[in-house]
């Protein structure tokens, strides 16, 4: 459901802009999707409007993937590579030896410096936003990048007690340079935030479906329901980075699980459905002008904000330093829509962009 939403200006939701002109016209908005996203299906659940669940599958020669969970706090489970599995790395192998395609998907958020236990996989996370809390090394601390909030780091597992406390963060291009060296004969091609416009998933889309790319890497933006005949193996590195109840839910394929237990943790931290989100970001050349200019604007709008607006921040946003800029991001809670867009008046049209109801704070 991602894609429908227009990341280049002008930015806007597809599914808001159909919802708005059906109310124009009286029509009706049918909405579908193989991966409803928590909101929706909450908002659909919760204003009597018909659910209609489709357990039938598209086509009926298919057969379901068979899908491994590997423990990669295990020593053993990775003794040719630090970071890629022997099971994955030898399904590799065999799927190129039968000229077939492969995916290897990353989480954003793994990319960052996480903390976590290697003994029993604990991971840090902000109590209050749920998000992984961020090492920052210069200043021996834990951030959550969400709301700002910071912790020490711990000298041992508030789960096990183990000692075994490490700080891990992959980023796709060292997964890429890392492959690279692996199966230096094949084609590989990387997609994530940072592409240039030449090289996207829709430039590409003809080598990718051909199967002229060998090995495809990349984000959130090759997770979008790619129709893809080649492709013979997925892997997931990191798979946890998004949370372990999303891991678990994924392989039994239990949507109904995975949207009680997110949807009772959005509540409890007060995400959408339950509230509206605004999020302001700055770019400036420095990280000085960055911080002072997200400081000022933070004061700005809680002079002028209403009781019912919650300013989060302002905090480095989850890729602080991009291009040689530096960036800075402000979150803004309400339980009504309109006393966001009231505030975007006092936002500097330069330096800054917004993005309201965005799908993702990193
Ligand atoms: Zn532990
Ligand atoms: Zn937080």
């Amino acid at each position: 459901m991602q894609s429908f939403k227009q990341e280049q200006s002008p930015r806007y939701s597809a599914l808001r802009a159909a919802s708005i002109l059906a109310s124009y016209h009286q029509a009706k908005v049918i909405i579908g999707s193989a991966t409803p996203l928590i909101a929706d299906y909450y908002i659909a659940e919760h204003s009597g409007r018909p659910i209609i669940t489709i357990d039938t599958k598209a086509r009926l020669d298919t057969t379901a993937p068979s899908v491994t969970l590997v423990d990669m706090t295990k020593r053993a489970s990775f003794k040719k590579h630090r970071f890629l599995s022997d099971q994955l790395i030898a399904q590799l192998e065999s799927t190129f030896a039968s000229g077939k395609q492969a995916l290897i998907f990353h989480n954003r958020r793994g990319s960052a410096s996480t903390t976590l236990c290697e003994n029993c996989g604990w991971s840090a996370s902000c109590t209050r936003c749920f998000t992984p809390l961020t090492l920052h090394a210069d200043h021996h601390h834990l951030r959550c990048h969400i709301c700002g909030n910071t912790e020490k780091v711990p000298t041992s597992c508030p789960e096990c007690h183990h000692a075994d406390i490490i700080h891990k963060g992959i980023g796709t291009k060292l997964i890429e340079s890392e492959l690279m060296k692996l199966f230096p004969d094949k084609t590989i091609a990387r997609f994530d935030g940072d592409n240039n416009d030449g090289d996207t998933v829709e430039s590409r889309y003809n080598d990718l479906y051909s199967g002229a790319i060998d090995l495809i890497i990349g984000t959130q933006v090759v997770a979008k329901g790619l129709d893809l005949p080649h492709l013979r193996t997925v892997g997931v590195i990191q798979a946890d980075a998004g949370g372990h109840i999303a891991v678990i839910d994924g392989i039994a394929q239990n949507y109904t699980h995975f949207y009680e237990a997110t949807i009772a943790e959005r509540q409890r931290a007060l995400f959408p459905p339950f509230t509206y989100l605004l999020k302001l970001t700055c770019v400036y050349k420095t990280e000085a002008a960055a911080v002072r200019n997200a400081q000022q604007l933070a004061r700005e709008l809680r002079k002028n904000a209403g009781d019912d607006v919650q300013i989060l921040g302002p905090t480095p946003a989850f890729y602080e330093r991009q291009r040689d800029t530096y960036r800075w991001q402000l979150v803004i809670k309400s339980p009504k829509r309109g006393s966001l867009t009231q505030l975007l008046t006092h936002v500097p049209a330069q330096h800054w962009q917004y993005e309201l109801d965005p799908l993702s704070l990193l």
